[in-house]
């Protein structure tokens, strides 16, 4: 019964989301500085409604954006006027989200599979709550908190695992960016494992023996709540900012260098700043809850283009024990490749993509006693036909990829 009720209320919940149908993913790839450039003032000035999954950054590197039916002939008719050859990664990004729950396309109607295990698929907020209640409940080494509330009053929570007094912790948050669902899955899903398999799995026994792990796995509860039940493509906090425009970025809103030029002023920006530093209820608990624990370590985990970065996003410069935090990302990187044969790049976030101020993990390593400060994001690369909808079969390798990684930068700090 209780099954056929969460059937209803989700097929429910399918009918009155925003619709992404024959949305197309597109990727351009900008043979000279000249077109990056162009690319760059495209999106910028005459198209800023565009969804920009993958920025524009230098020659050679292929830009992804999503685009509405409505504006698809205009934007690729401007890319052959500036001799920007484009690719149609996928037709129809709909099909891509009625098919990462398993809700296929019947005659007509929706048909959606129910899955038992909560962990093998896109769990939403109330969902994932009840799953790290259950685990609380039932494993002595977890323990788990609410350690504020979100715009919209969810909780935000923290699952702690520890298993023995006096150990430096290892936070881990997931989830910042709503549409980020992979994120939140893998992490979900590394819980899972911790809580269930200690004393049978000695590598989830290792982690545990040397540090406590804190992990945040929704760190945007409204914002990942919105993409389940209104629109899948959801990156803000849900805070009213304008009359037309909802939500901060909130991995832009931390105190990081915030006023710098390298995130948005403009609130209906996917990448707003915010309207002050830590304005947002959500990034101000984190902000004080991880003040307060100075853990050695400090995860983001985001989706996606498989790269470990490291500090800083917001300026060129890098902090001083950047050697060190590159080995071990690359030391890290390749037990992960080991895994399922994901390569996943390092670099410098600010190198990356492009500067980025107000950035968590940026914060993390400026303000606290943290030593070591990354920023991973997952599976696909650029060009894979997903991008942040990912199958949900994609959720197993990729935690175990993840795990892998954690549990490789474990052992390498110090
Ligand atoms: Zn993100």
């Amino acid at each position: 019964m209780k099954n056929l009720m969460f059937l209803i209320l989700m097929c429910a919940a399918q009918v009155e989301a925003k619709t992404y149908e024959n949305y197309q993913l597109l990727k351009a790839t900008p043979k000279t500085q000249q077109q990056v450039k162009e690319l760059k003032a495209m999106f910028n000035d005459e198209y800023p409604e565009l969804d920009i999954w993958f920025p524009p950054t230098t020659v050679n590197r292929s830009t992804e954006f999503l685009v509405s039916p409505s504006l698809l002939s205009s934007v690729k008719n401007r890319l052959k006027s500036l001799e920007i050859e484009i690719v149609v990664i996928n037709h129809n990004i709909q099909t891509a989200i009625d098919e990462e729950n398993g809700i296929r396309r019947g005659q007509g109607q929706y048909v959606m599979s129910w899955s038992r295990n909560i962990t093998a698929k896109f769990a939403n907020y109330d969902e994932i709550k009840s799953l790290l209640k259950h685990f609380n409940k039932n494993h002595s080494h977890v323990n788990l908190y609410k350690i504020g509330s979100s715009v919209e009053n969810r909780d935000m929570l923290i699952i702690k695992f520890s298993t023995g007094p006096n150990k430096k912790a290892i936070f881990v948050e997931s989830g910042m960016h709503g549409r980020e669902w992979l994120s939140v899955a893998s992490i979900v899903k590394i819980i899972k494992w911790m809580a269930s398999k200690r004393g049978k799995d000695s590598k989830i026994d290792a982690m545990m023996t040397r540090y406590d792990w804190v992990f945040v796995p929704m760190s945007n509860p409204d914002g990942y709540h919105y993409t389940h039940t209104n629109d899948r493509m959801w990156r803000k906090n849900r805070r009213k900012i304008t009359k037309n425009c909802i939500g901060t970025d909130l991995n832009r809103n931390f105190a990081a260098n915030w006023r710098g030029v390298f995130s948005s002023r403009e609130p209906c920006n996917n990448n707003f700043r915010g309207p002050s530093v830590f304005s947002e209820p959500e990034s101000r608990v984190l902000a004080s809850y991880v003040k307060q624990l100075q853990p050695i370590a400090f995860f983001s985990i985001h989706t996606y283009s498989q790269v470990i970065l490291t500090p800083f996003a917001y300026n060129y410069i890098t902090p001083q024990n950047h050697g060190q935090l590159t080995r071990l990302a690359e030391t890290a990187a390749t037990a992960m490749e080991r895994v399922d044969r994901h390569r996943f790049a390092v670099s410098v976030a600010s190198r990356y993509t492009n500067p980025a101020n107000g950035v968590a993990f940026d914060w993390a390593k400026m303000r606290l006693t943290t030593k070591y400060s990354y920023l991973i994001e997952l599976r696909p690369t650029v060009g894979d036909s997903y991008g942040f909808i990912a199958p949900k079969t994609q959720i197993k390798p990729s935690a175990l990829e993840l795990l892998a990684g954690l549990q490789t930068f474990a052992n390498g700090f110090s």
